[in-house]
């Protein structure tokens, strides 16, 4: 069968007054119909910028998309037309962002921005749109969907209303689903309750998800597979469980072991000193090199490229055999 969407060899990079910042640098990325994947990696290493390409909503320019190709279901969005991107967007892929408030509209009650999806995409009547959006209300578990269909988005609480962000998302039964750090802006409890929403939707419907998150533990909490993140490339990807409980790429194991230490002593240790690089400079070899235990002459001249490592498992690492537990990061 064909995967949901693969990512090959993507680049995206932006202009800026200081120069060209190489934001994505090679992507490659690939999910089945029906699994679920977290996009793990520190702030700024291209988790969004990745996300809005595959969406088509990257601000062209200052972004430029220098290469690659993202086949949905077979076919590459980026030589789609745009109507044909309309046509997807909704029914076969579709994006819950951080902020449930920019994503819905202050001035219309939730239950009309829920149905118009239907009016629009499946040509509903105004009565049956509205009966559709209360039945989402209902899936994503807003108490009393009924009589709250015609409230506005600020009198809900912000779990309520990315509930319904998530009810907008869900509502044409998308193949894939999105969903860019859903719920950092939220509290633990509510946080926990909205992952616990997704996880179940995505098992229930067969869907594909894309979990973007900078928290390791929501990874290991939801997801089937995990795609690690560094400096605009995957660096190494495969099944939850054995990537971050046997990583064959340092900065997976760095970061395992950055929360290893939080749980001991309470507080975050940095576990990887030093910082990612400068987009305007990458280097030419591997970009993780100036932090890494294992690095040599090779990896300061080439850039390793992800290659298989075992059983649906890829590493970019010139050393990804050596990577193992006792490898132990300095501070
Ligand atoms: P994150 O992993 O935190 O989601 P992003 O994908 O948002 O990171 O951003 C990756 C990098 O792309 C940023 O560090 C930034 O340098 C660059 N970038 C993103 N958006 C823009 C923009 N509009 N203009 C210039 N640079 C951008
Ligand atoms: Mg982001």
């Amino acid at each position: 069968m064909t995967q949901l969407l693969e990512v090959r060899d993507l680049r995206v990079q932006f202009s800026t007054a200081q120069g060209t910042a190489t934001a994505i640098n090679g992507v490659n990325l690939s999910l089945e119909h029906g699994q679920s994947l977290g996009i793990l990696g520190e702030s700024g290493s291209g988790k969004s910028v990745t996300a809005r390409t595959i969406m088509g909503l990257l601000d062209m320019p200052p972004a430029k998309i220098n290469g690659g190709e993202i086949l949905l279901e077979g076919e590459d969005l980026l030589t789609a037309t745009a109507k044909r991107r309309r046509q997807l967007t909704g029914p076969v892929m579709s994006m819950v962002f951080q902020d449930a408030l920019s994503a819905l509209n202050p001035v219309h009650p939730v239950g009309r921005q829920i149905g118009e999806l239907y009016r629009v995409h499946r040509g509903y009547s105004r009565k049956a749109a509205k009966a559709a959006a209360i039945e989402m209300m209902d899936r994503v578990r807003i108490p009393a969907a009924a009589s709250r269909v015609n409230d506005y988005p600020h009198q809900f609480s912000g779990g309520m209303r990315q509930r319904i962000v998530i009810a907008m998302a869900l509502a044409l039964d998308p193949q894939l689903l999105i969903a860019d750090e859903p719920t950092t802006a939220l509290d633990v409890t509510v946080q926990a309750q909205i992952l616990e929403l997704l996880k179940e939707q995505q098992a229930e419907n067969n869907m594909g998800l894309i979990l973007i998150t900078h928290d390791i533990s929501v990874v290991r909490e939801v997801t089937d597979q995990v795609a690690v993140m560094y400096a605009g490339r995957i660096v190494e990807q495969g099944p939850t469980a054995h990537v971050l409980g046997d990583p064959r790429h340092p900065y997976t194991l760095g970061l395992s072991q950055s929360v290893a230490n939080e749980d001991l002593k309470g507080r975050r240790l940095p576990a990887i000193e030093g910082s990612p690089p400068d987009l305007l400079a990458l280097p030419r070899g591997c970009s993780f090199a100036n932090r890494c235990p294992l690095a040599d002459e090779q990896c300061s001249s080439s850039a390793p490229p992800l290659e298989s490592v075992g059983a649906g498992r890829t590493s970019a690492c010139f050393h990804s055999g050596k990577v193992a537990s006792n490898v132990a990061y300095s501070n």
